[in-house]
């Protein structure tokens, strides 16, 4: 599965992506959508062939569900497998196995203790990966950066492990994408749609109430963070970060999360200074 923004921006242009429940997606056809369902036969019965051109990806909220039905449906959309419980869901993971011939498959995993072993299993299953959750305690900063050296350093990693995929590639490229946008939680690009239909923040912002203006929610957030005399307007990580890890609790320390993405950094660092020494002026490419 293509890094998140890489896939957003592949197929929203500057357009909102509706994270919508199956169930209502007769009200959605016109929008891109992100459509979210316990099982594989919702999805199958609801989604037509015109609606394919506009999805940018589905979530399994199950593991539990039934999935031969995806197998010979929608070639190439991605399929995302929400993990709820590591453990129960853990040996639940084989059973997907069969759709990577038709599917990028994403399993997209909360930032619980113990995690890493169902992201190594997912790696090992050549599924992507996607680390769900902001304000992680000292013992799950450790094992983020134990996941983190696995990600950067073991040859068998195949598939991207979000977040650190999207940001190690920002750092790479010099550019400015920020871990809202990786994490799919900036409503100036994703929105979530509840059952009832109602547009809400997504992600971790949902609680949050905002009138109509969702996109200047994040630009009041990052003018706001740069102004305060708080610990964001400092950080070096601030361009890419915008706040990410102080949500929703202000008071989080972020000691151990500015040392992780200096993990991811330093080694994006490293890979420029390689390539660039490969490529310098006057170097021969001949043995
Ligand atoms: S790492 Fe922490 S201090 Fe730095 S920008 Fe992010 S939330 Fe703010």
């Amino acid at each position: 599965m293509k890094p998140v923004p890489e896939m957003i921006a592949d197929n929203v242009m500057n357009t909102i992506i509706y994270n919508i429940p199956v169930s209502l997606i007769a009200g959605f056809r016109e929008r891109i959508m992100i459509i979210r369902a316990d099982d594989a036969t919702a999805i199958v019965e609801n989604v037509n062939d015109q609606d394919l051109g506009r999805i940018s990806f589905i979530k399994l909220l199950s593991l539990k569900g039934e999935v031969s039905s995806l197998i010979n449906w929608g070639q190439g959309i991605p399929v995302e497998l929400i993990v709820s419980d590591t453990n129960r869901d853990l040996p639940l993971l084989y059973r997907y196995t069969p759709l990577l011939a038709s599917h990028p498959v994403r399993v997209s995993v909360p930032l619980v203790a113990g995690f890493g072993n169902i992201v190594k299993l997912a790696v090992s299953l050549n599924f992507a990966v996607k680390l769900e959750g902001g304000q992680p305690d000292a013992s799950l900063v450790d094992e983020l950066q134990r996941i983190a050296h696995f990600y950067l350093h073991q040859t068998m990693v195949s598939e991207p492990i979000e977040f650190f995929h999207s940001l190690f590639l920002a750092f790479y490229r010099r550019n400015p994408v920020t871990l809202w946008a990786i994490q799919e939680e900036d409503p100036s690009l994703v929105r979530y749609i509840t059952d009832s239909g109602e547009e809400r923040m997504p992600g971790r912002l949902a609680g949050v109430e905002v009138n109509e203006n969702f996109s200047a929610f994040m630009l009041d957030m990052q003018k706001g963070l740069a102004a305060e005399e708080g610990e964001c307007a400092k950080c070096e990580f601030l361009i890419h970060c915008q706040g990410y890890f102080k949500w929703p609790h202000r008071e989080y320390s972020c000691d151990g999360v500015r040392a992780l993405m200096n993990t991811l950094r330093s080694a994006a660092e490293e890979l420029r200074a390689d390539v660039a020494s490969f490529y310098s002026p006057g170097k021969s490419l001949r043995p």
